[in-house]
This record gives structure tokens, C-alpha cells and sequence, in this order.
């Protein structure tokens, strides 16, 4: 069984991204945003690329958006510490254009070791680039929003991205109800962890010739 995740592994593939210079975002970005929150985190987020702010600060999720993604957490009696938050790419596209495809395809290895390494029991892919990233060739966010779309083992959740939510009121609503169902999600998860081993096949054996000889 593999272990638990370590502060110095996510440290790790951090400071790699940090000093990554792949593809050209490297020679744009002020510094790369590798990630925020802590390695237990059982939920993580994954929106498209850091903005100017994030690219400033190093952070992910800093400004109006951050705050609406903690209100979020939090709605469902989380807290931040329960969230990670990354990007699709960690490097800032110029003027906050739409990474390209080959920017994407370079990056895409530090989010696979981030979700191998975390193996949260939630991933929520907030809004429509991250969703190609992650479910490529799914329907549409309109579609699969507060959807638990089950794949490799993995429980995705599409989100609409809470920068969208920010001015459009029934969207917040939207994310609140898709949260509630976040939540159910979880506690299923937990539910799966604490319920005992399933007995081996030889003892269920034995038990139903039991039943079977009174
Ligand atoms: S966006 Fe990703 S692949 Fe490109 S330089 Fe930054 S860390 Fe490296």
C-alpha cells in the first residue's frame, strides 16, 4: 500500500516548477505558481492559469475569485485546510490570454504528479479549459456541473468557475447547490474508508455454508 504524502515530496515537485523554463510562459511570468494548501488536503481545485495577481504573489486564487472559492469550502463546513488549489498551467499567459495547446501539453505532467501525489478524494475542475485538461472529449461544464464523473479511479466534479459566479448572482447559487453536492460526495468517501474490509472470499464462504447446514 502506498504511503502517506509528504510536505517535502509536494515541496519537491514545487520548487521543480518553479525553476521550469519548458515552454515559453517561462520567459513571460514574473514566477511560476506551483500550488497552495497542504498535502492532506482532500479536496482539490484546478482552475486554468495564474492571473496577474497570482503571477505577483506566487499564490494561486488571490484575489475576488480566491475568496468566493473559500466561501465555497467553507459553505460545506470545510475550511481551507481541506483545499489545494492549482492551475492547468502554472505560468501566467501573457495578458491573460488562453494557454495554448502545446502550453498546456507541457505542463500537464506537473498536474498529473500533484493528483498522484495528493490522491484526494475530490478533484473540482473549475470551469471549461481545466475541464478539457481533465475530462477532454466530456460535455460541456452547462452540462456536467456538480456531475461526480468517476474516471481512472479518480472522482472529478465539474465546477463553473467562481470568477464567473463573481458578478451573476444565480451562478453563485448554482455553485452553492453544486457544493451541497460536493459534500454528499465526500461524506460517501469517508463513508468508503471507515466502512470494515470486506471479508475474504473464503470466509464468506464458510459463513453461508453455516447458513446453509442449520
Ligand atoms: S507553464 Fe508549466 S511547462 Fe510552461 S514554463 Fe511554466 S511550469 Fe514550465
Amino acid at each position: 500500500m502506498q504511503g502517506a504524502a509528504t510536505t517535502e515530496e509536494l515541496l519537491e515537485i514545487h520548487g521543480r516548477i518553479r525553476a521550469c523554463v519548458t515552454c515559453r510562459l517561462h520567459v513571460t511570468r514574473t514566477q511560476a505558481v506551483p500550488g497552495y494548501g497542504p498535502v492532506e488536503a482532500r479536496i482539490m481545485a484546478v482552475g486554468e492559469a495564474p492571473g496577474e495577481k497570482e503571477d505577483q504573489q506566487g499564490r494561486p486564487f488571490v484575489g475576488a475569485a480566491g475568496k468566493l472559492l473559500t466561501e465555497l469550502v467553507e459553505s460545506i463546513g470545510l475550511t481551507r485546510r481541506d483545499l489545494y488549489i492549482t492551475n492547468t498551467v502554472k505560468c501566467r499567459p501573457p495578458g491573460n490570454r488562453d494557454p495554448e495547446l502545446d502550453e498546456v501539453a507541457a505542463c500537464s505532467r506537473f498536474l498529473d504528479e500533484q493528483i498522484a501525489l495528493l490522491r484526494p478524494d475530490v478533484i473540482l475542475i473549475l470551469g471549461r479549459h481545466a475541464l478539457n485538461r481533465l475530462l477532454p472529449e466530456s460535455a460541456g461544464i452547462s452540462r456536467l456541473h456538480g456531475e461526480r464523473v468517476v474516471r481512472d479511479d479518480r472522482v472529478y466534479v465539474p465546477l463553473y468557475h467562481p470568477a464567473a459566479a463573481l458578478y451573476n448572482g444565480s451562478l453563485r447559487e448554482t455553485l452553492l447547490a453544486d457544493m451541497r453536492r460536493v459534500r454528499s460526495y465526500l461524506d460517501e468517501a469517508e463513508g468508503m474508508r471507515h466502512a470494515p474490509a470486506a471479508p475474504p472470499p473464503e470466509a464468506v464462504a464458510a459463513d453461508q455454508l453455516s447458513l446453509f447446514a442449520q
